[in-house]
């Protein structure tokens, strides 16, 4: 396997973690009695640019289904973590109405919403129908897709 940033080889695993299901997969009452599919979980660090990377075993689409279940805003502890943060960010970059946020994987808006709140643009990129949804209930633009080098020259063209 090479690495993701910049290509060169991974020799460095250094976390074996066993096999896991993809995070967030969970089972219906029907599906406890049925084989599950479990993954390698294994960490390996770039020693050319330093990435610490897992190895992928699922595609995007299995990843971020339309159904996908976890939601930000159910842990009170990261939303205060995300206000504080916002606040200290806009405060240490001089963010204001004239400035623009992107945030990619916005999930339901957890984060973005308090920029929203202090009158600054913002975007999220959510590839999740189900938190994205959620999002633009709170009135945030969002683009439900996966983020890659497509989107992100479409969104270059749009400037
Ligand atoms: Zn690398």
């Amino acid at each position: 396997m090479n690495c993701r940033f910049c290509d060169r080889p991974l020799i460095h695993e250094f976390i074996d973690l066993g096999c896991a299901p993809h995070s967030n997969a969970y089972l219906t009452a029907a599906n406890l009695k049925r084989p599950e599919v479990y993954y390698p979980l294994k960490l390996s660090v770039c020693s050319n640019c330093w990435l610490v990377q897992t190895e992928d075993y699922a595609g995007a689409e299995d990843l971020f289904s339309p159904d996908y279940a976890y939601f930000s805003s159910t842990s009170s502890s990261w939303l205060v973590h995300a206000r504080n943060y916002s606040q200290l960010i806009t405060s240490r970059l001089g963010l204001n109405a004239k400035s623009f946020v992107v945030e990619i994987a916005c999930n339901d808006g957890y984060l973005l919403k308090n920029f929203v709140e202090a009158g600054i643009p913002c975007l999220g990129i959510e590839p999740t129908a189900s938190t994205a949804s959620a999002a633009q209930d709170l009135g945030l633009s969002v683009r439900q897709e996966f983020f890659g080098q497509s989107l992100g020259r479409r969104l270059a063209d749009e400037g």
